[in-house]
């Protein structure tokens, strides 16, 4: 049985003091929650100041994108080691604002996805297909495409640390949010790939989070497919009593 993870995605929003004012009260209302894995994911310029706040909570932390490079000379980026000197625990790797906007690619993914986990680092990989990609139907294909390649050569031990998001690039942000019956299917589709790529167990053992326009209304329906183990939530986390009614659906 795979525990229910809400992770909030806050992109870049929110100042140091809101996100320490936002993470106080999260705290405070997951406390005692034992049947929940909560994460957030605040900017890079408020980690240090959040994970200071959520020491001894049982909120995770994640960082929303990171460089594959230990260290060196890449001006702006930052490293896997440095997040978990921060205190991540997560990380979200292949975000579809981060292929879109900023040129991540399967590539990249499965790099980052390497180095996130030489340094324990447990990552979450986003998955999922654009409008144009649906219509044409070609959804099984580029989300087969996008599993096999970020998670090449991934040892069957290593798995076990890794999260899927499936994240259908029209729902992100628009108000549309898949049906809970479409969703299903892309989640099982994702959990046949992972048994035939790394065997039965991490099949079944895999958490498949969906994220796309998930608010406190919607995610009852969602999370009764067997096959939905979580959810990513990006608009509707920014509030603490929105992402508080997702965390307790
Ligand atoms: C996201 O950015 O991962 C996301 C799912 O956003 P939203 O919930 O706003 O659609």
């Amino acid at each position: 049985m795979i525990k229910p993870i809400i992770a909030a995605n806050w992109k870049m929003h929110k100042t140091v003091a809101e996100s320490v004012d936002f993470s106080q009260r999260l705290a405070k209302e997951c406390e005692g929650l034992e049947e929940r894995e909560v994460i957030i994911a605040p900017p890079a310029t408020a980690l240090y100041a959040v994970s200071q706040v959520l020491k001894g909570s049982t909120v995770q932390l994640s960082a929303q994108n990171m460089h594959w490079e230990e260290k060196g000379a890449f001006t702006g980026e930052i490293s896997a080691p440095m997040l978990a000197d921060m205190g991540c625990q997560y990380i979200l790797i292949g975000h579809s604002e981060r292929r879109t906007l900023f040129g991540e690619t399967n590539e990249t993914v499965n790099k980052k996805l390497q180095a996130a986990l030489k340094f324990g680092i447990k990552p979450i990989v986003c998955v999922g297909e654009t409008l144009e990609q649906r219509e044409s139907e070609a959804t099984f294909d580029i989300i087969k495409k996008q599993v096999k390649e970020g998670l090449n050569n991934i040892s069957t031990g290593d798995i076990e640390c890794v999260s899927i998001a499936y994240e259908p690039v029209w729902a992100i942000g628009t108000g549309k949010t898949a049906t809970p019956e479409l969703a299903e299917e892309v989640h099982r589709f994702i959990r046949e790939i992972l048994s035939s790529e790394f065997g039965e167990d991490a099949g079944i053992g895999t958490a498949i989070m969906y994220g796309g326009s998930v608010t406190p209304q919607n995610i009852g329906e969602l999370m009764d497919k067997p096959n939905i183990n979580g959810a990513l939530v990006g608009g509707a986390s920014l509030d603490v009593t929105s992402f508080t009614g997702i965390i307790r659906y």
